[in-house]
């Protein structure tokens, strides 16, 4: 089937246009320069953005793609999570096309839609498989016996989210925002033993899969403190290498133990943070020791793109699942066990 996605549940404006799963067009907006001068994304800024950019986003893609709306079998959309104001922008944007086009559309999950993305690029997803989710507003392993059915969640993050943590650390070092890419650069430069930040929630009596990392961000903070009150330079590239090695050193650990311990044989990772280099050397790295096969996205779609709300729509069609009714809702907190609206 040809099917249309749509994504808006943060900073980007995602249009994406599958066959199956051959990826035909990748049309993004962001609206992160925006909000890049308040230090994170400004939800009405963003509904704003998405308003604006939505149907010339449309046009692009159907132009890369080299199709008309009438050759569209389906739309997809994310119903949720994410924020509010901008969910309702895409939502009501795909109610409105397959209205007029008299397509069916499915209110997606965004999560799962992170999972499903990958099989653009590397072919059938292995099911069952384990996902590690990180990006700026989530840090999740989900357990996936069916992407379109059957998402469990092991466990999340009980305080920041990875992305988030990155943003907070580059904001105290005076690196910019969104903080990932930059500190992903600086760190190269840095010794990533440098400074021994703490591991959130590794003890023996903590949470298996769940993650922490406002402690770390606190540390980082200190230690910079620290130096300045000693009249001290900061070793920015040292910090950040330390600080990443910390994140990834957990991330990987926790997620290759949930394989382990549930008999999973595949691990995926997607999110924002999933285009980090060095969270994806070490998963190559410890996923190889342990005998688990991985797959991670090209960093494009480890972002929010529409592609990975088109491809699940795809395999929504594929797997007959029924069409969504037209009152699918902006849920700003739809769990990530519902994988349809
Ligand atoms: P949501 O959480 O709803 O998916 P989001 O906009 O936060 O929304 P993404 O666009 O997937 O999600 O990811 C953005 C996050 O990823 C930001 O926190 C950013 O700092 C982080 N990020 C991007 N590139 C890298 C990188 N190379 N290394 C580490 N973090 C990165
Ligand atoms: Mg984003
Ligand atoms: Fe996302």
């Amino acid at each position: 089937p040809l099917v249309l996605g749509i994504e808006t549940s943060c900073d980007e404006t995602g249009i994406g246009i599958v066959r199956g799963t051959t990826l035909l067009a990748d049309a993004v907006a962001s609206s992160v320069d925006e909000h890049a001068r308040f230090g994170g994304v400004v939800p009405e800024v963003a509904s704003r953005a998405h308003l604006e950019a939505m149907v010339p986003t449309v046009h692009r893609a159907l132009k890369t793609a080299g199709v008309t709306m009438a050759d569209i079998d389906a739309i997809a959309v994310t119903s949720g999570p994410g924020l509010a104001g901008a969910l309702l922008v895409g939502v009501a944007a795909a109610k409105g096309y397959a209205m007029a086009l008299d397509k069916p559309v499915y209110g997606v999950n965004h999560l799962a839609a992170h999972v499903c993305v990958d099989q653009l690029e590397h072919g059938r997803l292995p099911e069952p498989c384990m996902a590690l989710l990180v990006s700026g507003g989530h840090s999740s392993l989900l357990m996936v016996p069916d992407v379109t059915s059957d998402v469990r969640p092991l466990g999340s993050t009980i305080d920041d989210a990875a992305g988030e943590a990155f943003d907070k650390v580059a904001r105290v070092l005076g690196l910019g925002f969104p903080g990932g890419p930059v500190i992903d650069r600086k760190a190269r430069e840095g010794d990533p033993d440098a400074i021994a930040f703490p591991r959130g929630l590794t003890g023996p009596r903590d949470a298996a899969y769940d993650f922490s990392f406002s402690g770390l961000k606190t540390a980082v903070a200190r230690w910079v403190e620290g130096r300045a009150r000693d009249g001290q330079p900061v070793p920015v590239a040292d910090v950040a290498a330390s600080f990443q090695e910390a994140v990834v050193d957990v991330l990987t650990r926790k997620a290759i133990r949930a394989c382990r311990e549930n008999g999973v044989e595949h691990l995926l990772l997607g999110g924002g943070v999933a285009a980090n280099s060095r969270l994806r050397a070490m998963a190559a790295e410890r996923c190889a020791a342990a005998g688990i096969s991985l797959r991670v996205p090209r960093p494009g779609l480890c972002t929010d793109n529409g592609a990975m709300v088109a491809a699940l729509g795809a395999e929504m069609v594929n797997r007959n699942r029924r069409p969504s009714l037209l009152d699918i809702p902006a849920d700003s907190s739809m769990p990530v066990t519902v994988t349809q609206a």
